[in-house]
């Protein structure tokens, strides 16, 4: 094993963490979305609190929850396929070029599924 050891059980518990609060967020999106086009109501969440709604504040509140909700699904997905990734024994390898990510980048994105340089060249490809 010339390979270094990564923390896996560290970076798992965190990619646990962050699914079950990412759920957690949209759990509460999606009652508040269904309770807000059934009966009017914005439902309990505390952020809101101060914020009596008017009928477009509402509105826009609601497109940004979808985008939101969208990009949730999408790191959740990445979540996922990370704690795949660490079953199979390939977390920490770059995708695309098969290299090892930067154990700094996988502490501040530990789902990233891409070095950095990869993740540069797929950006800039759109
Ligand atoms: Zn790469």
């Amino acid at each position: 094993m010339a390979k270094e050891m990564m923390d896996l059980k560290k970076f798992k518990s965190i990619l646990f963490e962050e699914r079950k609060r990412l759920e957690e967020k949209e759990h509460r999106i999606d009652r508040r979305n269904s309770s807000a086009s059934e009966s009017g109501e914005l439902g309990d969440l505390s952020d809101y609190d101060n914020h009596p709604a008017d009928a477009a504040t509402e509105t826009e509140n609601r497109t940004k929850d979808l985008a939101f909700d969208e990009n949730i699904n999408e790191m959740i997905g990445q979540i996922d396929e990370a704690l795949r990734k660490i079953e199979d024994g390939t977390y920490g390898m770059c995708d695309r070029c098969g290299g090892q990510i930067n154990p700094a980048r996988l502490d501040a994105i530990p789902y990233a599924t891409l070095c950095i340089d990869c993740q540069d060249i797929v950006e800039e490809l759109g």
